[in-house]
């Protein structure tokens, strides 16, 4: 069995780097990796040399039988892939359809690591996870090298600053490191969330929690938020604007599981804040938490810079491959038996991920 791994267009980071090649023993497995595929995130080809055959990227399409990537491979490559091969990536389903369809049509497979479910069993698997981590860590970083003054309290013969605030909404994994984050930097920080569990979460960080009541929280929606009601949202944008007319950075990350992202922050609480202060929007490739979010684009309001980066682990790609690799190769162990595919639907990782049909 031959696992293919490319080159990421617009994006650093590598699916799988050497260290995870060198620990994955599975029987009858060997590794064709494109040349340069891990440059740009300091994983050079002599690295991965020792592992498999670094070669050119159509001879990895059509010779792969699984073909790893972090983001779906263009449409109009499909075609030079192996017949029956299995695509593993970040298909982001809800949003991509069409390539479903046409990965389906041409005879390949498609399994997607973003619907890995969130269970304690599939957490090394948990891509979501420990991408989400890094974005908010980095997310942080951005805002303070953006942000036009300090982070910490400064007493100094200059002058003092006061430490600066920073209001998080969307206390999941992203929210929660980008709060660990702020705080490190020494940041006032306040954060909301929709779930009740992240309350505890958010004070065992020593910031804040902005209860807004009324919220709908199951617990059996597999950890994931639910769509909230119309009353809610504007009660929730009210006492969001009031925290955001003071505060100096706000990091949103909320997201609903298959749905458009909430707005948190309307056009009109972006125009109460103060110029110079910095909203970083980590949904902003689901329709943004900020009105004003454009995805990959930074927007200045009223002197208000929004800036809508959904990649932000591509520009940590180093780790953030580390990371990805690790989880991938977990789940690529999963479903690899005795040297071939073993794509047992009765198993509820395999069963979550699988998009296409007949695959077994
Ligand atoms: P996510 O990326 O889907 O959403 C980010 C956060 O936004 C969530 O905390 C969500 O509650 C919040 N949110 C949604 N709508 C909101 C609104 N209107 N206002 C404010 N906040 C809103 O979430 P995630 O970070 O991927 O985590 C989802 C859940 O999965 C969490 O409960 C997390 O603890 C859990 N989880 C479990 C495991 C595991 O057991 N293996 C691993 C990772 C995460």
């Amino acid at each position: 069995m031959i696992i293919g791994i490319l080159k990421e267009p617009n994006d650093k980071r590598v699916s799988l780097v050497p260290s995870t090649l060198k620990k994955f023993k599975v029987e009858g497995v060997e590794f064709r990796i494109q040349k340069g595929a891990g440059t740009q995130a300091s994983y050079v080809d002599t690295k991965y040399e020792k592992y498999g055959k670094v070669t050119d990227r159509s001879e990895i399409l059509k010779s792969a039988d699984i073909l790893v990537s972090i983001n779906p491979l263009p449409v109009e490559e499909l075609p030079l892939i192996k017949k029956g091969a299995l695509l593993v990536a970040v298909f982001s389903p809800f949003q991509n359809q069409e390539l479903i369809a046409r990965i389906e049509e041409l005879g390949l497979k498609a399994a997607s690591l973003d619907m890995i479910p969130r269970t304690t069993i599939a957490q090394t698997m948990d891509i979501l996870s420990s991408m989400a981590s890094i974005a908010g860590y980095r997310a942080v970083l951005l805002a303070a090298t953006e942000l036009p003054g300090f982070f910490p309290m400064m007493i100094t013969a200059a002058g003092s600053i006061k430490p600066c605030k920073v209001l998080v909404l969307g206390a999941g994994v992203a929210g929660l490191q980008a709060i660990a984050t702020a705080r490190r930097l020494g940041a006032i920080v306040e954060a909301s969330d929709v779930r009740a569990a992240a309350k505890e979460e958010v004070e065992s960080l020593g910031a804040k929690f902005v209860e807004v009541p009324g919220a709908i929280d199951k617990r059996d929606a597999g950890g994931y938020a639910v769509e909230q009601t119309a009353e809610f949202m504007v009660r929730q944008q009210e006492e969001v604007q009031k925290r955001a007319a003071s505060s100096d950075v706000v990091i949103t990350t909320a997201q609903i599981l298959g749905k458009k992202a909430p707005v948190l922050l309307t056009a009109e609480t972006v125009s109460k804040m103060k110029p110079g202060s910095i909203v970083i929007d980590l949904a902003a490739s689901s329709g943004g938490n900020c009105e004003l979010s454009q995805a990959d684009t930074t927007v200045i309001h009223n002197g208000v810079k929004i800036i809508g980066n959904s990649n932000l682990p591509s520009e940590m790609p180093r780790d953030a491959s580390f990371f990805f690799s690790n989880n991938a190769a977990n789940y690529l162990k999963l479903i690899i038996k005795d040297g071939a595919l073993n794509l047992d639907r009765n198993n509820e990782i395999i069963d979550k991920t699988l998009l296409t049909k007949d695959q077994t």
